[in-house]
């Protein structure tokens, strides 16, 4: 069965070490802690790529850009979410909306989320409007209440392009 709307899931989890500044969203946010990861450990751009790629059971980022592979060491996140996108408008469809959750004890997210929400919204090909961005705390408990972590959670809907 066909289906012109479809949603995706996406999650992504990296290890917060001491450094800075801390790439989210596609945004340097000032902060005294950075992601590690292989990539540039964008972990709300790779849950918006998983989530993009789910959508239309296209795969994952770890299928398009192995962590094996040295030529993805350091690559740019922004790189990754765009290939995504394409390979959606590819296949015919295109992103309605995305709403993203980020959990995090610190840094707070306010100052930096309509930023953030225009970077989506630019790499998306999308209305700033249809990019939502919540901001959660680990309320002090386990690895996320002690600023170890910072991980994402993504759903992206959309929508088979109208026949001509
Ligand atoms: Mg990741």
């Amino acid at each position: 069965m066909n289906c012109n709307i479809r949603i995706g899931l996406g999650h992504d989890t990296h290890r917060l070490e001491s450094g800075g500044p801390l790439r989210l969203g596609g945004i340097d946010i000032p902060f005294d802690k950075q992601a590690v990861g292989h990539s540039d450990a964008d972990v709300l751009l790779h849950a918006i790529t998983d989530a993009v790629l789910g959508a239309a059971a296209l795969g994952d980022i770890g299928e398009f850009f192995p962590d094996t592979d040295p030529v993805n060491l350091g690559r740019d996140s922004a790189e990754m979410l765009s290939a995504a996108v394409d390979a959606l408008h590819s296949a015919g469809y295109t992103i309605v909306n995305i709403d993203c959750v980020v959990l995090a004890e610190r840094p707070k997210l306010l100052l930096h989320r309509q930023a953030i929400r225009n970077r989506i919204a630019m790499l998306t090909q999308v209305d700033p409007q249809n990019v939502g961005l919540k901001g959660k705390t680990g309320e002090q408990t386990g690895a996320l209440g002690r600023n170890e972590i910072i991980q994402a959670i993504v759903v992206c809907l959309i929508s088979a392009h109208s026949q001509p």
